[in-house]
């Protein structure tokens, strides 16, 4: 947990930077995924071939046609409608689980959880 961070689950993040949705996971996200026999999200990952020993892979795609997604497939929301989840958390790509950086990088992406924690937290019911 980061320090005066607090996640509101408000899905900011997942609906509107396209880095997170339409960018590229990590070979640690891809061999995590691999071990745990997660091919349906092995399905959604184009590698690019660029040279000996350098490949990137690019998320989220859709299965059938390799087209690009226009929104994240794990993001679910809430059953009372007070924001989202990430059905893949536990195992979601490095670059989500790194987001936001830190609290500038936060404030310049839209994201209000090093804001609300420093107003005042809210308690959210447990999921
Ligand atoms: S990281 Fe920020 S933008 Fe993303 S869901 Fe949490 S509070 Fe919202
Ligand atoms: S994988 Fe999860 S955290 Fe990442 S963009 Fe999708 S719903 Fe959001």
């Amino acid at each position: 947990m980061r320090r005066g961070f607090n996640c509101r689950c408000c899905g900011h993040c997942c609906l509107q930077l396209i880095d997170a949705y339409n960018g590229c996971v990590s070979d640690a996200d891809l061999h995590r995924w691999q071990l745990l026999g997660r091919t349906d999200l092995l399905a959604r990952i184009r590698t690019l071939d660029l040279g000996p020993g350098n490949q990137l892979h690019t998320a989220w795609h859709e299965p059938e046609t390799g087209e690009d997604v226009e929104r994240c497939p794990w993001l679910l929301e809430r059953i009372d409608r007070r924001g989202c989840l990430c059905a893949i958390e536990e195992i979601k790509p490095d670059h989500c689980r790194a987001y936001p950086e830190y609290p500038e990088h936060a404030a310049a992406t839209g994201c209000r959880g090093y804001v609300v924690a420093r107003e005042k937290p809210e308690i959210l019911p447990p999921r």
